[in-house]
């Protein structure tokens, strides 16, 4: 890495592996309590494997999650990593009310600023849920404090995606003000937007193949959104009953994922959102009198500000 070297963002979704909305059912939501909880070990393999190359991410932590291991999001926060809200029980938006939406993002808030005695500015919604049809969840997220989201993937995908979103990091105008958004990164193949971000495409794509688009975003100077899970980095969950589809995106290539994420980190320099994107931390700073700052020179992206829109 060299002065030169761009500066990318990387997130986790902190949930446990029987959360994820591939396998939701009432059924299994009634039971959470009784599965095995792995999400505090998965989490801290992942900040040794970010202190190991001395990088840091924001981790979007779900509610839930937190109110049980408050212990671990005081250690996310110490190891300098960003903690931002993944909602409180991993709802997806598109089977919410507004109301239930509200109540949801404002517990899972309250819940990690209780813990952090500091506030929390970014969300994203469970398997990106914010789509054409939810697009009124934006205007609550920011009535509720939130100053940026992550939660519209301009993709097609059959459980979430808005194909038609602007794939760059901008400045959304809502009815109850501004939202910076942080969509996940896509490149452009033959007309084709095609997700890189992380996740299940993550562990799809053979690592040249990701590299090469992720080297590719880079040569246009765009700073890329990735994402990934913890329970992406344990390969002996215990295995959960699903749809075939279901099952098959959640344990393709999980053996995998370490040493790929290990070479993501070689290959690329990455630190939390707020500090990649300095006009979204310039606006949450700008939110709230009481956010000291935290220390050390934050970056500014160019890239961030030219494409407001
Ligand atoms: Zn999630």
């Amino acid at each position: 890495m060299n002065a030169h070297t761009r500066i990318h963002s990387l997130s986790f979704d902190v949930e446990e592996h029987f959360q994820v909305s591939a396998f939701e059912s009432p059924m299994r939501r009634r039971h959470w309590d009784q599965f095995e909880s792995r999400v505090e070990r998965n989490t801290h393999r992942i900040m040794e494997l970010l202190a190991v190359r001395g990088m840091r991410a924001t981790f979007f932590v779900l509610g839930w999650v937190a109110e049980r291991y408050p212990a671990l999001v005081r250690d996310i926060a110490d190891g300098g990593h960003e903690v931002a809200s993944h909602g409180y029980a991993h709802q997806l938006v598109t089977s919410q009310t507004p109301a239930e939406f509200r109540e949801d993002v404002r517990r899972a808030k309250g819940i990690l600023e209780g813990i952090l005695g500091r506030p929390v500015y970014g969300y994203r919604a469970p398997s990106f849920t914010i789509t054409r049809e939810t697009l009124w969840a934006l205007p609550v997220l920011v009535e509720e404090g939130y100053c940026y989201d992550s939660s519209v993937f301009p993709v097609l995908h059959d459980r979430y995606g808005l194909p038609s979103a602007n794939p760059h990091v901008h400045q959304l105008l809502t009815d109850s003000g501004l939202l910076w958004e942080v969509p996940p990164s896509t490149v452009n193949v033959l007309g084709l937007r095609v997700p890189i971000a992380g996740g299940g495409y993550f562990r799809l794509y053979p690592y040249s193949l990701l590299r090469s688009f992720l080297r590719k975003l880079e040569g246009e100077g765009v700073p890329l959104v990735m994402y990934l899970h913890p329970w992406e980095l344990d390969p002996e969950q215990p295995r959960m009953e699903g749809p075939l589809l279901s099952r098959f995106r959640h344990y393709l290539n999980l053996h995998r994922a370490e040493a790929r994420l290990r070479s993501l980190l070689e290959d690329f320099a990455f630190a939390p959102i707020r500090e990649v994107f300095g006009p979204i931390d310039e606006a949450c700073r700008g939110r709230s009198p009481v956010d000291a700052p935290s220390g050390g020179a934050l970056r500014t992206s160019k890239h961030a500000s030219t494409v407001v829109n």
